[in-house]
């Protein structure tokens, strides 16, 4: 166990990343658990299988693959098409990947303006990130940058991780995350795990028991860090803090 200021206030945003809906559903029950807000961005179908959508506390977003090869579409088009067809009162987004240029932003502008907050700008020693205005030719996007990504603060060096870091100083106030559920349901603390299931298994079909084999139970890991943050402080929805 960490122990948080309990002043801090969190935005728990998840990036689905076709993690399988028992995945989906082990972490949905984990934050239902804690009756807390969590901004979900969707990769495909999996959300509505593990019934994400229904539940109140929870907001939909999308998860734009951008990259060569992706499965959501070749285009712009085909693969917001494809995600705002599975969720079609999506306003935010998060590219996977992080993907950007502002060609790309500007033809999301033109074409989708339903999306009015891009959450895809990683900012982790930013003590106290705010909402700003991307301003392009054809209009503006709202970008709220974040500070902390289960993944990424995996490849900090050791001694920088979780609460150890610049963005946890205690002028911050606000902090904004990124979960993948996968690393929650391994309680992930390096890449291991992850990389070892998914050589043998498909993640969009893994199941809970199969997952269960491959879970770190030794050492702080990510589900420890987000029960820690549930208990500890106060969680805040994105309509709560969005308002460039
Ligand atoms: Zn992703």
């Amino acid at each position: 166990m960490v122990n948080l200021d309990s002043d801090k206030e969190f935005l728990i945003t998840l990036d689905t990343d076709w993690a399988s809906p028992e995945i989906l559903g082990y972490v949905s029950d984990l934050l239902k658990e804690f009756r807390t807000s969590a901004h979900w961005f969707i990769t495909d179908n999996g959300f509505r299988e593990a019934g994400i959508n229904d539940a109140p506390l929870f907001s939909i977003g999308i998860h734009p693959n951008m990259m060569e090869g992706s499965t959501q579409g070749r285009s712009v088009k085909e693969v917001f098409d494809y995600l705002l067809n599975l969720a079609p009162d999506a306003e935010s987004m998060r590219t996977h990947s992080l993907f950007q240029s502002t060609p790309f932003f500007s033809e999301v502008i033109e074409h989708y303006p339903q999306i009015k907050t891009d959450l895809s700008c990683y900012t982790p020693f930013n003590p106290n990130p705010k909402p700003f205005n991307l301003h392009l030719d054809n209009g503006s996007i709202c970008r709220l940058p974040y500070i902390w990504e289960d993944d990424l603060n995996m490849y900090m060096p050791e001694s920088d991780r979780f609460l150890k870091w610049g963005a946890f100083t205690p002028e911050t106030t606000f902090i904004t995350t990124d979960f993948h559920p996968v690393h929650i349901a391994l309680n992930s603390a390096d890449m291991s795990a992850y990389k070892r299931m998914v050589s043998e298994h498909s993640l969009s079909s893994v199941d809970l028991k199969t997952l269960r084999k491959y879970r770190n139970n030794s050492v702080y890991g990510t589900e420890d860090f987000l029960r820690d943050i549930l208990s500890q402080c106060r969680s805040v929805s994105l309509r709560e803090v969005t308002a460039c």
